[in-house]
């Protein structure tokens, strides 16, 4: 089994790295210590493409799949614990709604989260729930065409900066983990209180703890499993698209990579920073 990484994984890293040691970690000290949540820099990472590598192109990724994802986060994380966190924010309901939204809800909702341009959240754990998702109380009840949400969450990252979340809640409790949904809430319905928690580290990602009795949009029934597969389209817009993403990632962060723009041929540039890479870590 060949366990090195392939050139367009090793690009992917490399523009990562010089992001992370560029943008984030000249300031990471003080922003934890000041408290800062960079949404600022929660955007560039989307304008870089880092929130798509699992998510289809017809959604705004970039499918460049699990192993990118994992490699940019630990490019992140070496600057600032805190930023990895803003990416797990937003990939992880981007990711859900892929895999078990409407195709309404996907086109709404995943674009903005993946170009940074909405702050992504998710709430799942309670007071008395966490390992044990399935130990929740919260429930939502229909009423009408919406759905009425009763219960607490806590440690919910984001909370204090997003505009709304993925809430996850039982319709049916006699059902089990079959009976428990997600929920698209907006945080400014009435009936919603946030209450800050403070945490002893990673300062610049804010956490609240939410109380409900608020609306919720559309419902994502997470235990009926909608897996999409891609189609035609999407994988030919893969082919065009991969390229230009790192055409425009270049751009961007001023690399000298040479072969950045097709993933495929790099120069000697990204061999010797992988070298130095693996000699940093040893
Ligand atoms: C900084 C921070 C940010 C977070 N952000 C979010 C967020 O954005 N959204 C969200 O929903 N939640 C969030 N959480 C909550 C997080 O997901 C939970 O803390 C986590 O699921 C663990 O739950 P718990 O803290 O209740 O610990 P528990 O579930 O009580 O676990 C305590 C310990 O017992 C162990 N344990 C539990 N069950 C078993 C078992 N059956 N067998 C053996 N060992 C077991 C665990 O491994 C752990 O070591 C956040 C937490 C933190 C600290």
């Amino acid at each position: 089994m060949d366990f090195e990484l392939s050139d367009e994984l090793i690009a992917v890293r490399d523009v990562a790295r010089e992001f992370a040691e560029k943008e984030i970690a000249p300031s990471a000290a003080k922003d934890d210590r000041e408290k800062n949540f960079r949404g600022d820099l929660v955007k560039k990472m989307g304008e870089l493409g880092f929130y798509g590598t699992m998510i289809p192109d017809l959604y705004g990724g970039n499918g460049l799949g699990f192993l990118a994802m994992v490699l940019i986060t630990e490019e992140i994380a070496r600057a600032h614990s805190a930023m990895r966190v803003a990416i797990n924010m937003q990939i992880g309901p981007a990711l859900t709604i892929v895999q078990f939204g409407t195709e309404e809800q996907r086109r709404k909702f995943i674009p903005p989260l993946l170009s940074g341009e909405k702050i992504g959240c998710f709430a799942i754990t309670e007071a008395d729930a966490g390992s044990d998702v399935a130990g929740m109380r919260m429930i939502a009840k229909r009423d009408g065409d919406r759905y009425l949400l009763n219960g607490s969450k806590i440690f919910i990252t984001n909370a204090p900066v997003s505009q709304g979340g993925l809430v996850y809640a039982y319709t049916d409790r006699s059902q089990k983990h079959r009976g428990m949904s997600a929920f698209y809430a907006d945080w400014d319905q009435p009936g919603l209180t946030r209450k800050p928690i403070e945490t002893l580290g990673a300062l610049s990602s804010p956490h609240d703890k939410l109380d409900f009795l608020t609306i919720a949009h559309g419902m994502l029934p997470v235990a009926n499993f909608h897996r999409i597969t891609l189609s035609a389209r999407a994988s030919t817009l893969g082919g065009i698209m991969r390229p230009i993403c790192f055409a425009v990632l270049r751009l961007i962060t001023s690399s000298n990579l040479v072969g950045c723009s097709t993933g495929r041929s790099p120069g000697l540039a990204p061999l010797r920073m992988r070298s130095t890479y693996v000699a940093a870590r040893r």
